[in-house]
């Protein structure tokens, strides 16, 4: 029996769309993510890190594969560049061979938005942590 079409994937059959956050837009489920599961992968082309050095500018989407090459994210088709930063993430990034992929670290509820650590490297040339507005960081602030 077909399932209701609300609760169908909707973002090219995931289960997650692209919404509102705090930090432009994010990734939030639409239904129960299990722990430990791959939610998508993160695409663009591969270059060698030669190219990656030679970009102008600070690129954002990059991510590096091996010592030879890197993974230019910034194609609006990789889903994976709405996925924000979290100091306290619910899903974590990973290199399989020449590809990468966001999995789940735990069980993520239909809402909830779906963020992974971006690494060290990337947060203190882009983020810094007195701008980072993961919930982790902002009740930090809070606190005083
Ligand atoms: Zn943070």
């Amino acid at each position: 029996m077909p399932r209701p079409s609300l609760s169908k994937p909707n973002v090219n059959g995931y289960p997650f769309r692209i919404g509102r956050a705090r930090t432009g837009m994010g990734l939030f489920a639409t239904e129960v993510i299990p722990k430990h599961v791959r939610i998508f992968e993160y695409t663009g082309n591969i270059i060698t890190n030669a190219e990656a050095d030679a970009i102008p500018g600070k690129p954002r989407y990059l991510y590096n594969l091996s010592r030879t090459h890197t993974l230019d994210g910034s194609p609006r088709s990789n889903i994976g560049r709405y996925a924000n930063h979290s100091c306290k993430p619910n899903a974590i990034i990973y290199v399989y061979g020449q590809r990468i992929y966001v999995k789940s670290l735990r069980e993520i509820q239909p809402g909830e938005e779906i963020t992974y650590d971006y690494g060290k490297e990337y947060f203190d040339a882009f983020i810094g942590k007195e701008n980072c507005l993961c919930p982790k960081c902002t009740a930090r602030r809070a606190k005083g």
